[in-house]
């Protein structure tokens, strides 16, 4: 690089001093041909002067020699004196330029190669009277001026030449290297050993340079550092929100997006950042909402991995591009369908035993009551489906009241004698459906919790125990404690539930089989009630179902360590 500089440098400068003496002798050559013009005007004077005192042509011709070759021409062109040898006596003269000229206007010149001195001369004519002066002055040529002057110039050129590759190294150093290692330093080489102390070394406005440099190049890295800060704030914030959050710039390419947008669309920071959104989600519908976002779009639910979502669309202000927001509307989705098969559930559940006690009101009020015996049977079935509405609403009530967890009084019991006293009360039940009922209870179950609510637990699942159930079958109410447990047992030998039902049992409104179900009293409801009540105070039931054989509904209940 260095060397290259100084060459360069010293070839140009060899150049221009070339193409300077190249101009410098061409004005010269100039100069001396005006000058010869001139001198040669006074001699030409001097020689009229001369010619006027009687002094012949030969004499006039040595005593100019100093000057050139002096001849003397008749207008015909025949030579009259000559110093010339060159000239030949019997040469006409007159077609030369320089005579022609002289003719016409008493005056001659050329510049001309002679044949026979084998030399350039110039050539001047000037008319006296009959007869032409030709003057020929021999031209000094670069050949000759070199012969006489070429070794002073040889030692003059090598001092240019030496003189600019001084300047160039002087140059070099001053100017260039300064600059050189600015721009290392700048380029960020300046961390290199040595470099450090050569900045110092710059001149005042390098340095300046250097310094404002680096003071930018710091400001930059602070400026960046608190830029990735605050992308990392921003991330760790996001990340924090359960709803997927993901930006697109104006290409629809993913920027940014949180830890829940990614686990629903199945994208990855490393692969998909940066990505067109439908190449990484190959989801056709969020590209859909993209494109309507123009339009103000309204958020759509869009379904991902079997779950409810929420597509909403924002506009990113100022920046272009999209924030897209996926809002988990899964759960409330489940609900509002619980909700309303719940209501249609309960209006089914109630309708089915008013239209039938209306159709017997009906019946009696047409004339059936005029006879007492069918009367009779017909309010009596008004009463059973009566009863059936009431038990229904208490159901419902009771499962409202446990699922909102209200007003329900705790106190110290004692589950056993409770238990007795449940299976006392199903045994008129039993004993009409031809069902045993036995009992293996310790003696005492102490457990803090509302005694009507476990009335309720048991007698749901010893009533169920004894519906579903043969002639002659049994059912066994068992209880006792385990470890840190109370565990209550209703094992019968029933019809037993086929697997693929034994999940949906505890669901309100659910009955394994609805034909069978309308023989006996029957809402849905009991399983339902008996799962809240075992949820409420943090115990599990447990379904062991064999169709044929029978069933065991096994309840575990925390005994809470109190003081
Ligand atoms: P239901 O009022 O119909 O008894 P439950 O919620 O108590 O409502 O029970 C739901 C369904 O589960 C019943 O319809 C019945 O088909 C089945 N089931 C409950 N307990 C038993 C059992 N011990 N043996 C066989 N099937 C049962």
């Amino acid at each position: 690089m260095k060397r290259k500089l100084i060459l360069n440098y010293v070839v140009d400068t060899v150049l221009i001093l070339l193409v300077f003496l190249a101009a410098a002798g061409v004005l010269a050559f100039q100069a001396y041909e005006n000058q010869l013009t001139k001198d040669l005007r006074n001699i030409v004077s001097w020689i009229r002067i001369d010619k006027s005192n009687g002094i012949s042509n030969e004499a006039i011709s040595y005593k100019y020699s100093h000057i050139g070759y002096i001849s003397v021409i008749n207008k015909e062109g025949e030579l009259i004196a000559s110093l010339d040898s060159a000239l030949d006596s019997t040469e006409n003269l007159l077609s030369r330029e320089e005579f022609q000229e002289a003719l016409k206007e008493g005056e001659g010149s050329s510049l001309r190669k002679s044949e026979v001195k084998d030399r350039y001369f110039f050539y001047r004519t000037y008319t006296m009277g009959d007869e032409i002066l030709l003057i020929a002055v021999p031209v000094i040529t670069a050949t000759e001026v070199l012969a006489d002057y070429g070794g002073t110039m040889a030692w003059l050129s090598l001092g240019v030449l030496l003189l600019s590759f001084g300047i160039a190294i002087y140059f070099y150093r001053n100017n260039i290297r300064p600059v050189l290692v600015l721009e290392g330093y700048l380029r960020g080489d300046g961390s290199r050993e040595g470099t450090e102390v050569d900045v110092q070394s710059l001149p005042k406005e390098l340095k300046d340079i250097a310094e404002t440099y680096q003071q930018t190049r710091e400001s930059l890295v602070a400026e960046a550092a608190a830029g990735e800060e605050k992308r990392l704030y921003l991330l760790s914030t996001i990340n924090t929100i359960k709803d997927g959050i993901l930006a697109v710039d104006e290409a629809d390419n993913i920027t940014l997006m949180n830890k829940s947008a990614m686990s629903v669309l199945d994208l990855s920071e490393e692969e998909d950042l940066h990505l067109d959104i439908l190449v990484a989600t190959q989801n056709l519908e969020l590209k859909e909402a993209l494109k309507e976002r123009a339009e103000n779009a309204q958020p759509r639910e869009i379904r991902l991995k079997e779950r409810t979502y929420i597509l909403s669309v924002h506009p990113i202000p100022q920046k272009g591009g999209s924030l897209l927001i996926l809002h988990d509307v899964t759960k409330v989705r489940e609900l509002e369908n619980m909700r309303k098969e719940f209501v249609s559930n309960v209006s089914h559940e109630l309708k089915t035993p008013l239209t039938s006690i209306r159709g017997f009101i009906e019946t009696l009020k047409g004339g059936a009551a005029k006879d007492p015996a069918v009367a009779d049977k017909f309010l009596e079935i008004i009463n059973i489906e009566s009863l059936r509405l009431e038990s229904l609403i208490g159901d419902l009530l009771a499962l409202s009241k446990i699922e909102e967890n209200r007003s329900v009084a705790v106190e110290d019991v004692d589950l056993s004698p409770l238990a007795r006293e449940v299976l006392e009360k199903h045994r008129k039940a039993a004993e009409m459906a031809g069902v045993q009922l036995t009992e293996e209870l310790e003696e005492s179950l102490a457990y803090r919790g509302n005694p009507e609510l476990f009335k309720s637990l048991l007698s749901n699942l010893l009533s169920n125990a004894i519906k579903y159930n043969h002639k002659g079958g049994e059912v066994l109410l068992r209880g006792e404690r385990k470890k840190k447990n109370l565990v209550l047992e209703v094992r019968d030998t029933g019809i037993g539930i086929p697997e693929e039902e034994q999940p949906r049992v505890f669901e309100r409104f659910y009955k394994v089989d609805k034909s069978r179900a309308l023989d006996h009293d029957s809402s849905g409801l009991g399983l339902a009630i008996v799962k809240h009540i075992v949820e409420l105070y943090d115990g599990e039931i447990k379904l062991e179902s064999t169709p044929g054989e029978g069933t065991s509904f096994r309840i575990k209940l925390p005994l809470k360590e109190e003081a």
